[in-house]
């Protein structure tokens, strides 16, 4: 490949591996990233020897690629992990996969018959069609299970109410269960389901190992990873991007490239653009939303908690969502035995209640979520830190499609700009997806023809998925 140059906005996955594709077909890159480290969502964070993710990251896959490249990266520092999950509600633990013995003798009799009917009623009704999470969830497991298991968490995840949630996001996060396969899962201890994953890769010092080896690999090659650099505006001709304008301590500097890569959020993408693109394309990047995230570790000074990964968390009378326990993921997270670390998440929106509390008092609501679970009295946590990330989850709302769909076909129309990733492609992707994305994007660099656009979470669960299978139509 004749030496190109390549700005690839965010070290995230998808930019990193983006990145590590093309130095290794000897390109020059350069990646700028606004934050102090590399890894974006799937970063691991430090505070005072204790390791936190930003929600725990499993790393499961079924392209290969992406596998054999993990591993590659990795080496024997890959260690498989066991999972263990369970839901608290209603003051029990219930196991998670739902096992038939343990729901019941928790739920009780009574509501367990009450379960039971309403599932029997949902099987035995017409199919009805399923444009909403509700009715996704409630016309295969019945209306009582729904309430019970799927709604009270599911609401705190979004922040909206479950009949407002486009169906996509049950068919792409839990299709493949059923309670008969539930049922057979818990006798048979088989499990086919990709929300019920029960093994998992782990690095011994959380995700962030993986991305800064990818990061010292790219800079091995000569190309570099530019850290606390946002990038603020990209000029173009209406064609191409002909300059990409980036701040640094204040500094604003001037970059130009034969080809720009995108992981940043689309909004602001679209924001950036200069001149500003048609009216309403600005209008359906307006109208793209994110769910964002509070993760508010904790120091507790106990050797033992709970045996568990994480926890969700579904009980309507906390605000604490799920709760990760990373010694559990692995050890070395915790730099003294004798205590515990956790990550309780809230999930929340920038500008709500929530997101505008005070670290502090961030802190002493996660030690009386803790407490009221009955997992550790308040004068057993020693120590606490807060970190906000916007932009988690991109939301599926009843108008995401449309406003896609505008802007891809808006975003199209350059020769030399991709948009990957998660928040790239508003595309609800686990790392192995977002990175995807970037080996594609950079075979189209290298004269591929692939859409990016067209990578889908839901089929490579199930099949062998290699990169060359994502080749589609034209993309510029
Ligand atoms: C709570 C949670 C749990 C998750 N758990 C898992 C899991 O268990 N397994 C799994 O595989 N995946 C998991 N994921 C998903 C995974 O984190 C993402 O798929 C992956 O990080 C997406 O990679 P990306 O590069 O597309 O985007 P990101 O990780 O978002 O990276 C984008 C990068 O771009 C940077 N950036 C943005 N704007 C600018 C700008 N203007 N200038 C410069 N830099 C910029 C950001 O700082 C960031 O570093 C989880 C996500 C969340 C939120």
């Amino acid at each position: 490949m004749a030496e190109t140059t390549t700005l690839i906005i965010g070290a995230g996955p998808a930019g990193l591996t983006a990145a590590l594709e093309l130095v290794r077909r000897g390109a020059r890159v350069t990646v700028l990233e606004k934050l102090d480290k590399v890894g974006g969502l799937a970063r691991t964070e430090f505070y005072k020897g204790y390791r936190f993710d930003i929600g725990g990251h499993r790393f499961y896959t079924k392209v290969g690629e992406v596998e054999a490249l993990w591993r590659q990266m990795l080496g024997a520092d890959f260690r498989r992990t066991r999972r263990l999950s369970r839901i608290y509600y209603r003051h029990h633990f219930f196991n998670y996969p739902l096992e038939p013995l343990d729901a019941l003798m928790k739920l009780g009799l009574w509501e367990s018959l009450r379960i039971g009917l309403s599932y029997l009623k949902a099987k035995l009704t017409p199919h009805r069609p399923d444009e909403t999470f509700e009715q996704w969830v409630t016309h295969r497991f019945g209306a009582r299970l729904y309430e019970t298991f799927f709604k009270s968490y599911t609401e705190k995840v979004w922040g909206i109410p479950c009949h407002k949630i486009r169906a996509d996001w049950a068919a792409q996060r839990i299709k493949g269960l059923s309670l008969r396969t539930a049922v057979v899962n818990a006798v048979f201890g088989t499990n086919n389901t990709k929300s019920l994953i029960q093994e998992f890769d782990y690095p011994p010092l959380g995700p962030g190992m993986m991305w800064e080896r990818f990061q010292q690999t790219i800079e091995a090659a000569g190309s570099e990873v530019r850290l606390r650099t946002e990038t603020v505006k990209l000029a173009h001709d209406g064609r191409r991007v002909t300059r990409l304008t980036t701040r640094r301590e204040g500094e604003a500097t001037e970059m130009a490239a034969d080809h720009f890569i995108s992981t940043m959020p689309l909004p602001e993408l679209i924001a950036a653009l200069d001149p500003p693109p048609p009216a309403h394309v600005l209008a359906a990047a307006r109208g793209l939303k994110h769910r964002d995230f509070i993760l508010v570790g904790l120091i507790v000074n106990r050797a033992e908690l709970f045996p568990d990964n994480w926890l969700y968390v579904h009980s309507p009378d906390v605000t604490v969502g799920r709760i990760q326990n990373f010694k559990n993921w692995s050890a070395a997270m915790v730099p003294d035995p004798r205590k515990t670390s956790l990550g309780m998440e809230y999930f929340c929106t920038r500008g709500d209640a929530l997101w505008g509390r005070t670290d502090a008092e961030l802190v002493a609501l996660a030690k009386a979520d803790l407490a009221r679970l009955g997992l550790a009295e308040p004068d057993e946590v020693e120590d606490g830190a807060v970190i906000r990330q916007l932009d988690a989850y991109p939301v599926y709302d009843a108008d995401y499609h449309r406003h896609l769909e505008t802007l891809r076909d808006y975003l199209l129309g350059f020769e030399n700009l991709q948009t990957i990733g998660r928040s790239g492609l508003h595309r609800y992707n686990n790392q192995d997806h977002s990175m995807l994305t970037g080996m594609l994007a950079a075979r189209n660099i290298a004269g591929g023809r692939h859409d990016v656009w067209s990578v889908n979470t839901e089929r490579s669960y199930y099949e062998e998925f290699s990169a060359k299978d994502g080749a589609r139509g034209p993309q510029p």
